[in-house]
């Protein structure tokens, strides 16, 4: 039995790993869950999993919660979340927080030799060297969750690292795929988050319009599996059935398929490394899907993947502000307040304007991920 502690309880990660905790109860038991302030949305969650810790972002949400459940622990913010990611009462952490904030979690997790499963693409991109030093120091292993990484994941069983000649990962090309650049001028937050292939939390979905989530998947996978930018390549898959492939030293190319559903990635890492069962997944039919379709990045249309791998290959702190200045620009664009293109301009001044630091600590890279967010907002 896996005593699992959830950040991200309330999102569209967090939902599905709840299934997948309910669909083998006699492998997972939550033992603590997190969310920010969707109190509505948590409720019937705490009444099912009744874990023994909640932690929610503010105090104010903590007096609404207490009200209910006067018999459970509930604690605030980013201690209460390091607080039940260390726990002694807990084995696994899977963060599935959106954004930088699950930074600081996931490194004491690793200091407390937790597993963890890793959905929190951001901490990578954010922190990735310290993550990674801190994970191979306390010989912790990060189980990816994001469909990409756990392709490569699966691919890699096995195999030598000095033996893959790249990482070929898939896109689908988010809601805007078919529209030129002159098209995106004018479209609506509505339109935006509108993916053709995954129902995601709106952050992810609007990345995946802009292709910042390609970026930051490219920057996580560098650090997830220590590959130069040089031998990480992109590729259009318009049916997300291909989720990501290993190129090997003698041309052979490994791939990862299976229809589009989250639960699947998230199960793999909750069990690792053990497969279970999963009887209501809609099973893999190429002959009803007949084809697939491949086309090239294209870096002009898509600024934003391009930002990225610039902001990875520069390194220090220039992830850091890319991730900041997308979190800040893209949290602008659903409260209406800036156009989509303005996305990308926003995130480009961001990184023109920074002077990357080599190395940095935690305290740098916090300092800066404020700095940058503050830049963002003084823009409007
Ligand atoms: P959602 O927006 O659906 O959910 C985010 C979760 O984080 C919610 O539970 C939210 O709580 C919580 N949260 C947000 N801010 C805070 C905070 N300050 N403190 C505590 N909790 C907070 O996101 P997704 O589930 O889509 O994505 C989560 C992560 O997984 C992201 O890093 C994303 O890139 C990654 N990912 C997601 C995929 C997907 O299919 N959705 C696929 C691959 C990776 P509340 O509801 O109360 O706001
Ligand atoms: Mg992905």
């Amino acid at each position: 039995m896996k005593r699992i502690t959830l950040l991200g309880a309330t999102g569209s990660i967090g939902l599905q790993t709840l299934d997948v905790i309910r669909n083998h109860p006699e492998q997972f038991n939550l033992y603590a869950l997190a969310f920010g302030s969707n109190f509505s949305k948590a409720i019937p969650l705490i009444k099912e999993f009744q874990p023994k810790v909640v932690v929610v972002k503010d105090i104010e949400t903590k007096e609404k919660l207490s009200l209910e459940f006067s018999s459970t622990s509930i604690l605030v913010g980013n201690t209460g979340m390091v607080e039940i990611s260390v726990d002694p009462n807990t084995d696994m952490l899977v963060n599935a927080v959106m954004g930088s904030v699950g930074l600081e979690a996931t490194l004491a997790a690793i200091k407390a030799k937790k597993k963890i499963a890793i959905a929190n693409k951001e901490t990578l991109v954010t922190a990735g060297h310290l993550v990674m030093e801190a994970a191979a120091k306390y010989q912790v292993q990060l189980l990816p969750v994001d469909s990409e990484h756990s392709a490569i994941f699966q691919c890699l069983n096995g195999e030598k690292h000095q033996e893959i000649n790249k990482l070929i990962i898939t896109a689908s090309g988010g809601s805007f795929r078919d529209k030129t650049r002159d098209q995106l001028e004018g479209v609506t937050l509505e339109d935006a988050l509108k993916h053709p292939n995954w129902s995601m939390g709106a952050k992810i979905t609007i990345d995946s319009a802009t292709m910042m989530n390609k970026g930051l998947e490219v920057i996580e996978a560098h650090w997830l599996f220590n590959i130069p930018y040089k031998q990480i390549e992109v590729i259009q898959h318009t049916e997300s059935v291909i989720h990501s492939m290993i190129e090997f030293a003698d041309s052979s190319v490994m791939a990862q398929l299976g229809t589009p559903d989250m639960r699947v990635p998230i199960q793999y890492a909750l069990s690792y490394p053990s497969r279970l069962d999963f009887p209501t997944a809609k099973k893999l039919n190429l002959v009803d899907i007949g084809k697939l379709h491949f086309k090239e990045m294209d870096f002009v249309r898509f600024p934003c993947l391009q930002m990225a791998f610039d902001a990875g290959e520069e390194g220090g702190t220039m992830p850091t502000v890319l991730n900041a200045a997308n979190e800040e620009a893209v949290s602008l664009f659903l409260q209406g307040k800036i156009s989509f293109l303005m996305i990308e301009t926003l995130i480009y001044r961001a990184m023109e304007n920074h002077l990357s630091i080599k190395d940095p600590d935690l305290e740098t890279i916090i300092q800066v991920d404020q700095q940058t967010r503050k830049l963002i907002s003084s823009y409007l």
